[in-house]
This record gives C-alpha cells, sequence and structure tokens, in this order.
C-alpha cells in the first residue's frame, strides 16, 4: 500500500469522527463484538502465528495471544462507565462559585504499529484500549508474521467498516510512511532502534506517541530467596514463546556463591518443562533464520572469550539450525563487553552473574538503560525496598515473572529507552482520550472586581 492510499484512508477516518464519538453503548457493544470475533477465530489464529513462526506453542499463542485480548475487552466493558464518566474538581476559592470538571474525549483516529513477537495480542490490546476510548484505528501489523497480519485483516474487515478500523499492511518503508500520517495519537510497540526514528516522525506532525520498546530486563536474585522458585520462575518466563518476549527475564544477578545450585535447579527444571526441544509442541521456534544466527554467533563470541556456557538439550537432540529451535543455553559471568550483555538477547539464552554484595547488584542494574521489566526473588524485606525506591524500570514483579503485564488494573509501559507511556485497562483509555478541563462559571462571577481599571482597586 502506498503512501498516498494510507493517508486517503486517515482522511476518510476524520471525516467518518466528525459525525460524533460513539456512547457508552455503542463501545460496550463494538468491545463484545470484537471479544466474540477472537475468540471465534482463535484456531485459525493459533495457526496462521505457527505458520509464520515456524512453530509456535498452540498454548502460548492461545495464552500469551487470545485470551488476553478477551480479558482486556471484557475488562474495558465492565469499566468503561467509570472510565467515562466527568470527573468533577473543585476549582479553588478564588473561581468560587463556579464548577469544575475533567471529561475524557475521544482524540480522533489513532495509529498502532505491531511487532511480531505476540502479534495478536500487541495489535488488538491497543485496538481494544482505542475502541474503548472511542477513537478510530488504523493498525500496521508486523510484516514477519505475514499470515498472522492478513488473518488480522480479514477478521477486522468483518466487523468493521475501513472508516472504523483499517489494516495497512507492509514492512519498514510503509511503517515509516504510516508514522509520518498527522494521527491524532500513536501506539508503536517494537525495538529501542526503530521507536527513535518513529518519536523523529511524530515530532513533525506533533503527533502524540506512546513508545512501547525492548531492553535488557535483569533478575535480582536476593539473600534468602527461595532457589528453587526463582529458577522454576525464571526458566518458565525466559522460555515462554522461546525467549522472544519484551518482558523476558534477560539476565540473572545472584549471590555468587549460590550460582553453582541455580544452574543444577535451572537445568532441571528446564527437562522437567521440555523433555524434548525439536518435536516438542510446547516449545516455539525462533521467528527467522537472521534471528537465529544472531542468537548462534551471541553464543560463540561467549564461548570464545572464556565464558562457561551450559546448553540445555535434553533429549540429546542437537536440534538443527533448519528447525529453528534453539536449545536453552546459560552463559556463566560473561563480560560486560560482550553482545549477550550489550544488547536485548530476545532467545532462550540466559546469562547468569554472580554478585559479592546486594548493593553492587543494584548499581549494576542502574548502571545501566531503564530496562522494560524488573524482577526480585526473595524477602519482602530491606532489599525489596531498596531495590522499588533505588532502580528505575517500566514495571517489576515480585518473586515470580511477566505477571504485571497481565494484571488489568496496572498500567504497562517502559520508562526512558524502554518506552514513553502506558496502556492496558484504564491507561490505555486514558492514553487515548484527551483529559479535557472544562470550567463552568456561575452568572455571580466573583472575579468581577479584578477588571481594569486595577487603580480604583488598589487604591480602594
Ligand atoms: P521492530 O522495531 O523491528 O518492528 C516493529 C514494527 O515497526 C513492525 O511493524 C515494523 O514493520 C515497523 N517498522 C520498522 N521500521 C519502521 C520505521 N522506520 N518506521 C515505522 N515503523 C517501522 O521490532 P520487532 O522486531 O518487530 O519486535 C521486537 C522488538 O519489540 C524488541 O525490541 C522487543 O523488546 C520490542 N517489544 C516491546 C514490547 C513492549 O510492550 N514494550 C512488546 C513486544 C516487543
Amino acid at each position: 500500500m502506498n503512501e498516498q492510499s494510507i493517508a486517503a484512508i486517515l482522511h476518510r477516518q476524520r471525516e467518518a469522527f466528525r459525525a460524533g464519538p460513539p456512547n457508552l453503548a455503542q463501545r460496550r457493544e463494538t468491545l463484545k463484538r470484537l471479544g466474540h470475533a477472537v475468540k471465534a477465530s482463535a484456531e485459525e489464529l493459533a495457526q496462521a502465528v505457527s505458520a509464520d513462526f515456524g512453530h509456535r506453542s498452540r498454548h502460548e499463542t492461545l495464552m500469551a495471544d487470545i485470551f488476553p485480548v478477551i480479558a482486556a475487552a471484557r475488562h474495558a466493558r465492565f469499566h468503561l462507565r467509570r472510565w467515562m464518566r466527568a470527573r468533577t474538581v473543585w476549582p479553588g476559592l478564588e473561581l468560587a462559585p463556579s464548577r469544575a470538571r475533567i471529561m475524557a474525549q475521544p482524540l480522533g483516529v489513532v495509529g498502532v504499529v505491531s511487532p511480531w513477537n505476540y502479534p495478536v495480542n500487541l495489535a488488538l490490546t491497543p485496538l481494544v484500549a482505542a475502541l474503548a476510548a472511542g477513537d478510530r484505528v488504523m493498525l500496521k501489523p508486523s510484516e514477519l508474521t505475514p499470515r498472522t497480519a492478513e488473518t488480522l485483516k480479514e477478521m477486522l474487515g468483518g466487523l468493521f467498516l475501513e472508516e472504523e478500523v483499517a489494516v495497512v499492511l507492509g514492512g519498514p518503508e510503509v511503517g515509516a510512511a504510516f508514522c509520518a500520517l498527522p494521527f491524532d495519537a500513536l501506539l508503536f510497540t517494537g525495538s529501542t532502534e526503530v521507536g527513535r526514528k518513529v518519536l523523529a516522525a511524530t515530532a513533525e506532525t506533533l503527533t502524540p506517541a506512546t513508545l512501547e520498546l525492548g531492553g535488557k530486563s535483569p533478575c535480582v536474585i536476593a539473600p534468602g530467596a527461595d532457589l528453587a522458585q526463582a529458577a522454576a520462575c525464571i526458566a518458565v518466563g525466559k522460555l515462554l514463546n522461546a525467549g522472544q518476549s519484551c518482558i523476558a527475564p534477560d539476565y540473572v544477578l545472584l549471590p555468587a556463591e549460590i550460582k553453582p545450585i541455580f544452574v543444577k535447579l535451572f537445568t532441571e527444571t528446564v527437562n522437567k518443562l521440555y523433555p524434548s526441544l525439536l518435536d516438542n509442541a510446547d516449545y516455539t521456534s525462533v521467528i527467522s533464520d537472521a534471528h537465529y544466527m544472531r542468537l548462534t554467533r551471541m553464543v560463540e563470541e561467549a564461548r570464545q572469550s572464556g565464558a562457561e556456557i551450559v546448553v540445555i538439550d535434553p533429549a540429546n537432540e542437537n536440534p538443527p539450525p533448519s528447525s529453528r529451535k534453539f536449545a536453552p543455553t546459560l552463559i556463566l559471568d560473561p563480560s560486560e563487553d560482550l553482545c549477550v550483555m550489550r544488547e536485548e538477547i530476545f532467545g532462550p539464552i540466559l546469562p547468569a552473574l554472580g554478585y559479592q554484595t546486594f548493593d553492587s547488584a543494584l548499581d549494576f542494574v542502574n548502571a545501566r538503560p531503564r530496562p522494560l521489566a524488573l524482577y526480585y526473588f526473595g524477602p519482602e524485606d530491606r532489599n525489596l525496598r531498596r531495590l522499588l525506591a533505588g532502580a528505575h524500570a517500566g514495571g517489576v514483579t515480585v518473586n515470580q515473572t511477566m505477571s504485571h503485564f497481565v494484571a488489568e488494573n496496572l498500567p504497562f509501559g517502559g520508562v526512558g529507552p524502554s518506552g514513553m507511556g502506558a496502556y492496558h485497562g484504564e491507561a490505555g483509555f486514558r492514553a487515548f482520550s484527551h483529559a479535557k478541563p472544562v470550567l463552568l462559571q456561575s452568572r455571580l462571577d466573583s472575579r468581577i472586581l479584578l477588571r481594569p481599571p486595577y487603580g480604583k482597586l488598589t487604591e480602594a
């Protein structure tokens, strides 16, 4: 699709928006229809995602791509009346007896750009938020998951007029043209590198942008942690979608003396979770040959640097590169200049670094770009309080991984290079609404005394 035809859709959506925003009942109905359609298309979507990945666990697609969208639509329907209600505030003594309120007004046309790693969830959860807010939506899914993008286009095309919701297909060039359009708001989910370009494009049109980006999300295991629980939770979080999650634990910091026990427990857990890799329906493939090669190079570089590598291949299958099933791999104490410690891993490789003091672990986290997520394992004691007060991260889960993403009442987003703005639940509704302040002056205007000529006032 070329620039002009994308711009023409925006024009038509904007014209249609002028007819007036949908009311509460209409928005609820729209969300209900969307939820039902996603449920009805669940198997078709799971097959499309799997075809795009080479292999994607059906359960992972249902659990992490489909159900969260249905839950988000249900949550929005349930809370919409309260979110839409104008909030009355006290205007201040000097304006008495006027009244003041803040009303949520839909912004207009929202652009959504989504990545490949959770291609249904990250396309449709922002859509839920924008529809709840009463906006029109143009969505550009990732070119790396073309079958899913086609399936979404077909499904949404059956539910909405193009003036309501439109799907624009294409790669980076289409993405760049899309983000240059003067939307009323834009939500971009993707890499920090592309996020920079998107923000530069939205600066030209002064389009408010929510950027959901990536980063290296640390796990900090504190003294006194239940190590078996920590190893199991980290393994589950790391290996979901073969590590291709924006909030996957990227690396682990743990007291140096417990490293050997952690390696043992982590390995045992992986063996239980995935007794085999190659033909295991639960173990997802790496999305492309280029990403597979990138991960292979990371491990090779670490090996050549002398770091200890533990490859966990439970059935000794040595999966061939053509399967793109990358064996879970621990890298022990890699040096900080290696790719695996500089770049977001986005695959089933987990560096584990021993620390001497908890302070040094906090310093390590704080010396690096602010991550999207931070995980802490240990007692709810002074160490946790210090981590929560002192370390910056988009969101935190304590004694588990990833769960903060699923909590509908928690805003989800990054901080600094991992993103700006947030969505999910009410935060999503607010991101796509204008909080419009309205002052209703009483006929008894108390400021009547504050008019020129001011001299009389000061003389009096
Ligand atoms: P990506 O940045 O390469 O692509 C994301 C989207 O941007 C795609 O639709 C792509 O076509 C489009 N795009 C590419 N170039 C563009 C440009 N110049 N202008 C506008 N759009 C452009 O990211 P990806 O590889 O699809 O996804 C992986 C990255 O996304 C990782 O860094 C991951 O951490 C991040 N991510 C973040 C979240 C989050 O919620 N914060 C969620 C999932 C993934």
